[in-house]
């Protein structure tokens, strides 16, 4: 009589399953196979529902239900836990003297205004000796706000709305001046205060606030202020108009923390020091330096300090291990810019800092699997068993792929860790687990493009970019044209727009495309190409890469567009034959695990 039976891999972020029946003669074939997200932390009882659900989705394609599946194959899973954190080197300060305020999409007027701010209400008891910079809250509308400027004799030089109306009140006045609407926190302006304005001609940028020396000469700053003003300078770069206020002394006070330091402890040698501030590559060196890394830890009361213990508490939540045995067992670290709001600003101004983007893995004790296959065999009635050790199943599942040999290197590229093993003749296996991969590409674009939208983010990973050119084409991110029947929707008209199957998914930012895709990419060579390196190195003979003949991609972040032929780029140099998996010929890169599952199990005839 046939069998059938069920490999399953618990990762980080999916859980896979392989179906396979074995016939009276005792010959292997596969049937099925299916994927869902992971439920709970992996490890733990809450992967049951998972587990459940993706047996379902794999048996009901055969026509099969959980009552006629014989046993069940767990993997082995790699106790470790990858988490992510980002924090900044650097915070913005903008001390005492400044406010800002800029880019509406319709300021009006060109050029410079200076003068002092007077809210217009009050012009009829203004001196005649003093430029102005008029102030129109919400409650005047712009025929009121251009009647009030057309009979005053008082010398005005610009003017700062709160509405959208700086067009309607240009049009209407028998001047002309810098108009900026849009100035949302109108209220928080001090009156009587010295102030500049600015309007770009169109498709200009502002020229005299972005820079430093100019703000530094219309306020007369000393050189101690005229630092403290970059941030508001570089946060004013490439916008159409800004507003710069002198505000009393005092109003904005200064913070500042400092970035820190990581110290390396390692198992058998001394510890190394590294500041953060020192940038990513110095970071990385650092670790390369330490083997057998027992645990990292960041400065009290700094930046990194912070961050790591967040990271640790977080860590602690979601494993089964004690908080003073949580230890940070490798961490990746990539450069990033990212917008810091501006203080005192007043449109929700941000500023680009540099900053240090951390992932770390956690090793927890050994995932009680057993448990696990217990208390599935109680919910389902099917005898479990933990079969294998990930990596090394993993390869099993990798030498289905046809063309691939032993001894074989796999890159399993994940969405927590990113994971490298190298299977010999004799069937013996070398692995490592580091931190970094899917996940962390996914909140390097959400926070440097400043999205909060992690979903949006996941999607801009996963697909190509285009911009809405007109109702009836867009352009693709490669140039090509690419046109439409039916009028698009005027939702996306204008947008950069993420190409998802049949949607187009606008994106909400300024930035511009070839911005978004510089991010995207970045950030994918950053994690999963220096994380391809590191793991290889690791398992190689005398850690020499050379060694190494064959690599197989698996996992979720090899079916990505761009990933896989970055990593085949990089490996080409060191003469390494790497492509995507064909796992069974009909998977991808996909199903590797729980493939390998069934066939330590049951012999390799499929
Ligand atoms: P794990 O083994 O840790 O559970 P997976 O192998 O399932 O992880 O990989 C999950 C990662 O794969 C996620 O970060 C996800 O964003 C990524 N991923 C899945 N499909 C794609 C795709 N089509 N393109 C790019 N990335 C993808
Ligand atoms: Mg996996």
């Amino acid at each position: 009589m046939e069998k059938i039976v069920a490999g399953i891999d618990i990762g980080n972020s999916t859980t896979e399953v392989c179906i396979a029946e074995i016939d009276a003669a005792g010959n292997l074939h596969f049937k099925s196979s299916s994927g869902v997200s992971t439920t709970g932390t992996k490890g733990t009882l809450e992967n049951i529902k998972g587990i459940k659900e993706a047996l379902n989705l794999g048996l009901g394609k055969i026509g099969k239900s959980i009552q006629e599946v014989s046993r069940i194959y767990l993997n082995e899973a790699a106790p470790v836990i990858g988490d992510t954190a980002m924090e900044t080197i650097t915070e913005t300060i903008i001390t005492d003297s400044t406010m800002i305020g800029h880019d509406p999409s319709t300021p009006s007027g060109e050029g410079l205004g200076i003068g002092e701010t007077l809210w217009i209400t009050k012009l009829d008891t203004a001196a005649y000796d003093k430029d102005y910079i008029v102030m129109i809250p919400t409650e005047i509308d712009y025929i009121e706000a251009a009647k009030l400027i057309n009979e005053s004799k008082k010398h005005i030089t610009g003017a700062i709305v709160q509405n959208d109306e700086a067009v309607l009140i240009q049009n209407r006045i028998n001047r002309s001046m810098p108009i900026v609407d849009e100035v949302k926190f109108i209220e928080r302006i001090p009156e009587g205060m010295p102030a500049a304005i600015e309007v770009a001609g169109t498709g200009r940028s502002v020229q005299s606030l972005s820079n430093p020396y100019s703000i530094a000469n219309l306020f007369k700053l000393t050189h101690e202020e005229t630092r403290r003003i970059i941030p508001i300078a570089k946060s004013l770069i490439g916008t159409r108009s800004a507003v710069v206020v002198r505000t009393p002394n005092g109003e904005v006070k200064e913070k500042m923390l400092p970035a820190g330091k990581l110290r390396i402890e390692s198992e058998n040698g001394p510890c190394h020091e590294v500041a953060i501030d020192q940038g990513a590559d110095k970071i990385m060196a650092e670790l390369s330096k330490t083997p057998n890394i027992l645990n990292v830890e960041g400065d009290n009361g700094s930046n990194i300090g912070n961050m790591i213990s967040r990271m640790k508490q977080d860590l602690y939540k979601r494993s089964l291990s004690a908080m003073d045995q949580i230890r940070i067992k490798d961490l990746l670290a990539v450069d990033v810019l990212v917008p810091i709001d501006v203080k005192g600003a007043l449109a929700g101004e941000v500023s680009q800092e540099k900053a240090v983007a951390v992932a770390a893995m956690v090793k927890a004790e050994r995932l009680p699997m057993e448990l696990l296959a217990q208390a599935v065999y109680e919910a389902l009635g099917i005898p479990a068993e933990v079969a294998g050790v990930e990596a090394v199943m993993a390869s099993l599942g990798a030498l289905t792929t046809r063309g691939s040999t032993l001894p074989l290197a796999i890159l399993d590229l994940g969405g927590g860790s990113t994971d490298a093993a190298l299977l010999q003749n004799d069937g013996t296996a070398q692995a490592v687990h580091l931190a970094g991969a899917g996940r962390f590409i996914t909140m390097l674009i959400n926070t440097q493009l400043n999205l909060n939208n992690l979903s949006l983010a996941e999607d801009i990973k996963r697909y190509p970019l285009a911009k809405v050119e007109s109702l009836f084409y867009i352009r693709l991110e490669t140039g090509e044209v690419k046109f439409f029947k039916e009028p698009l929707s005027p939702k996306v008209f204008g947008k950069v727009v993420v190409c998802k199957e049949k949607e187009l998914i606008p994106i909400e930012t300024k930035h511009r495309l070839e911005k978004i895709a510089m991010i995207r990419k970045s950030a994918k060579k950053d994690v999963f190409v220096q994380n391809a390196l590191r793991a290889l190195r690791q398992v190689a003979k005398d850690h020499d890469i050379r060694t190494i003949s064959n690599v197989v991609l698996v996992g979720g972040s090899a079916l990505d567009f761009e990933i896989p032929h970055m990593i085949l780029e990089e490996l080409s140099y060191y003469n390494i034959v790497v492509g995507k998996g064909e796992v069974r010929g009909t998977e991808g890169p996909r199903n590797a695990v729980a493939t390998g599952l069934i066939l330590s199990k049951v012999g390799s005839v499929w």
